[in-house]
């Protein structure tokens, strides 16, 4: 065998998998990965159904079920007030990763550095490297998660050629204002730096907040690539099924990449939510339906040695845990889910400078009751022997 060059040779397995795999050998409830316990939406279950016996089996066009991509631009319009073109500025791709993979393997040339917020999600520094990029990592600020936008001021050069966004955010459920946005414009304006927004957690925004989308913002969204997912819409995240919505020129850039990488998607799903997307009620309730979920967890934990953290948005709440004691996150989350048979996920697995905040994030998009059973076993740790038995 031809010995292999790494491109990632600093890269371990993604920490889902890892805290997924301990969940499952130990049997423990699993608050880590992010994915819904309960069933997915079940009329579009049934569409996708229809359309595989319906005959809808074979490859669909390159850049996306014309009939879902309109359904798309509309539904922009009326959650964005934007005007798109189906033909030109929206690509169907098998996930929101992939889209955002793409983005980068669009744009990125050796030596192109990219601004990345830390706690990040897991794969865009490995994106970014993987594509012969250099991650420039600013951290939010803790614990509030915001961004200090002097450090991005600070961290623009010459070699900047995009910035990553995550809004609502994984893993800590901060999300960006209409303040944060028009600083982000106003540090853009003039540069030639490209802009990637993951949104995929744009209809689960709390408290009577807004989800306030780069598509909101004409001047922003001409240098944007931004990256959804229909598995966060309709709880079924093994659908891995999302779309990019970018101006025409970067549309067709993008799509030079994603011809010769996916060409197309899964057809039958495509042609499922080409039906199912006109009901906009479904992503209308989808945060009132998870806010009662965060609430009922914040609620249960509430005698437990937790500190929770604010959650505005996405399927995330995190917590600090002083009243255990001062031990390394990703410790803690191995032992709670040995010992105490609950799994999470470290926040310092978001990091990649070995920062560590001493914070453990839980997904709350479980049915009531394993959010309740999960709280149970985790406001009975009463002191750190109880945890490291
Ligand atoms: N971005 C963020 C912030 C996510 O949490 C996820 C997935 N959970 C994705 C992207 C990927 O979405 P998909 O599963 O559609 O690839
Ligand atoms: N996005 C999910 C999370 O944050 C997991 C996705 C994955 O397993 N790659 O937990």
């Amino acid at each position: 065998m031809p010995p292999i060059n790494s491109k990632l040779p600093n890269t371990g397995t993604s920490i889902f998998t890892v805290m997924s795999a301990l969940a499952a050998e130990h049997g423990a409830i699993n608050l880590g990965q992010g994915f819904p316990d309960f069933p997915m939406d079940e009329e579009l279950a049934a569409l996708a159904a229809k359309a595989i016996t319906d005959g809808h089996n074979q490859y669909a066009p390159m850049a996306g079920y014309m009939p879902l991509r309109e359904a798309i631009a509309a539904k922009i319009q009326r959650c964005y007030g934007n005007s798109l073109s189906p033909s030109d500025n929206i690509t169907i791709t098998p996930g929101g990763s992939y889209a955002i993979y793409t983005a980068f393997t669009t744009i990125l040339r050796p030596g192109d550095e990219v601004i990345v917020f830390e706690p990040a999600y897991d794969s865009y520094i490995p994106n970014i490297i993987a594509n012969g990029g250099v991650p420039v990592r600013i951290p939010l600020e803790f614990p509030t998660y915001r961004i200090n936008w002097e450090k991005v001021k600070n961290a623009i050069n010459s070699k900047t050629k995009a910035i990553i966004i995550n809004s609502p955010h994984n893993p800590t459920g901060s999300v960006l204002t209409h303040d944060d946005i028009l600083m982000l414009q106003d540090l853009l304006r003039d540069t030639s730096i490209f802009l990637i927004s993951d949104e995929v957690y744009e209809h689960l925004v709390f408290d009577g907040l807004k989800h306030n989308s780069i598509l909101k913002y004409p001047e922003l969204f001409s240098r944007s690539f931004v990256c959804f997912s229909f598995g966060k819409v309709y709880n079924c995240t093994g659908w891995k099924l999302g779309y990019c919505v970018a101006p025409t020129a970067l549309t067709a850039e993008f799509r030079k990449i994603h011809q010769f990488d996916a060409f197309c998607c899964f057809t039958p799903t495509q042609v499922a939510l080409a039906a199912h997307l006109q009901k906009e009620e479904r992503y209308l309730n989808l945060s009132s339906f998870m806010q009662q979920k965060r609430d009922l967890f914040l609620h249960e934990m509430k005698d437990s040695p937790f500190t929770m953290l604010n959650s505005s948005g996405s399927y995330f709440v995190c917590a600090t845990y002083e009243k255990i004691g001062r031990v390394p996150a990703m410790e803690l989350a191995t032992q709670l889910t040995k010992t105490m048979g609950v799994a999470t996920i470290p926040v310092a697995a978001f990091y990649s400078d070995g920062n560590d905040d001493q914070v453990l994030r839980f997904c709350f998009a479980k049915r009531d009751e394993t959010l309740q059973e999960a709280a149970k076993k985790l406001s009975a740790i009463e002191r750190m022997a109880d945890v490291f038995q």
